[in-house]
């Protein structure tokens, strides 16, 4: 058997040592008798490997006690019409910064749901290549909250930089960031945001599964009007079982949270590598005459690398060619061409090494 390396943007590589574990426990988890996947989640088992998971996430984030973790589902779209109805008490208006595909879509989600979206500021203008600045950033005078998205996967486009939310007022709104692509790949201060959420198919675990980090106090302002399943308040309160959970997923991103606490060592540890990985890989692309990659230098995602080749007659062969040398899903996003190297904290260096010197390899013979 041989596991290639996998570049794909979502759903996204795990970690192999975290699907041998999954491997083993399959059949019969730990003596148990049945599988994760086959046990009522209010059983002590699951109860026990649901809080294990949580606990763990809690321990790498440094999450302050004042704020909940829900393990929820219907993908990071769903929050995009989960957190207008969460935060937006009456009268005020959603708040975003707009930095690409991702986030235009939760603007569009809450305009769809409420009427109005204020575009704060948008990097739109500038083909998404570098992010608006601070003083850039013009809240409406009735903002709610300000969304942002810290890491656009399609773009590769990241922020270097913690938006404030301090209103004309003197009011300052809670920070909401979907850091679907961007999540544990780092330390992160969550006690500047007021809500963070993440889709788990790029660095938490497999498709179905949402992880919301909510501060304690922002449940109380939750709609009567709402779905059930998309109240934070109501979600928090039934520990994440209102309904049967993604049980299976659940125990997966326990595993990959148990991965980088003892295998890894920790998001300081990660973040060391990340930074080696996506150093070299723009370094390779800068280096070389056939590829290239517009976005602004500090504003370059450490997650998702885009780029393209001088000549696009050449991507065919190029990914072809990847494939063959054991390198999968380079292709960029259908709505942007060219390729893209998506490299998540479960992408080894090693795949990195390898990507370069086969981009190396294409350049000197094709290029
Ligand atoms: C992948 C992604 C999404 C969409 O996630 P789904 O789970 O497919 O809804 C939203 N935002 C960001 C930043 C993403 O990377």
């Amino acid at each position: 058997m041989t596991r290639h390396y996998n570049f794909c943007a979502g759903p996204a590589a795990l970690p192999t040592a975290v699907l041998e574990r999954a491997r083993e426990e399959m059949l019969d988890y730990q003596g148990r008798g049945l599988s994760v996947m086959e046990m009522s989640h209010r059983s002590d088992e699951y109860v026990a490997i649901a809080e294990k998971a949580e606990a763990d996430l809690r321990e790498l984030l440094n999450v302050p006690s004042n704020y909940r973790i829900l393990f929820t589902q219907g993908g990071a779209t769903q929050q995009f019409a989960a957190v207008p109805w969460n935060l937006l008490g009456p009268g005020g208006t959603a708040n975003f910064i707009e930095t690409g595909i991702w986030g235009k879509k939760a603007i569009q989600e809450a305009r769809h749901l409420f009427g109005a979206a204020h575009v704060a500021a948008s990097s739109a203008e500038s083909g998404h290549v570098a992010v608006p600045r601070q003083q850039d950033i013009a809240l409406s005078s009735d903002a709610a909250y300000l969304h942002f998205t810290p890491n656009e996967t399609i773009g590769g486009l990241a922020f270097d930089y913690l938006p404030h939310t301090q209103r004309e007022d003197g009011i300052e709104v809670p920070l909401v960031a979907d850091l679907s692509s961007s999540i544990l790949s780092a330390p992160l201060d969550v006690s500047r945001y007021g809500v963070i959420y993440a889709g788990a198919q790029k660095n938490i675990g497999p498709a179905g599964l949402v992880v919301v980090i909510v501060r304690e106090d922002l449940l109380d302002r939750a709609r009567d009007d709402m779905p059930t399943l998309f109240s934070y308040r109501q979600l928090a309160e039934a520990g994440s079982m209102i309904n049967t959970p993604a049980t299976y997923s659940w125990y997966l991103a326990g595993l990959v949270f148990d991965w980088l606490k003892n295998d890894v060592g920790g998001l300081d540890a990660m973040d060391a590598i990340n930074q080696r990985k996506s150093d070299k890989l723009y370094a390779a692309i800068d280096g070389s005459a056939l590829y290239s990659n517009p976005i602004a230098p500090i504003n370059r995602s450490r997650m998702n690398v885009p780029f393209v080749l001088a000549d696009s007659r050449l991507d065919s062969d190029f990914l072809v060619e990847a494939e063959q040398a054991g390198l999968l899903n380079l292709k960029g996003h259908r709505s942007v061409g060219g390729m893209r190297a998506s490299i998540y904290n479960a992408v080894p260096e090693a795949a990195v090494d390898a990507l370069v010197a086969f981009m190396n390899d294409f350049e000197q013979r094709r290029g």
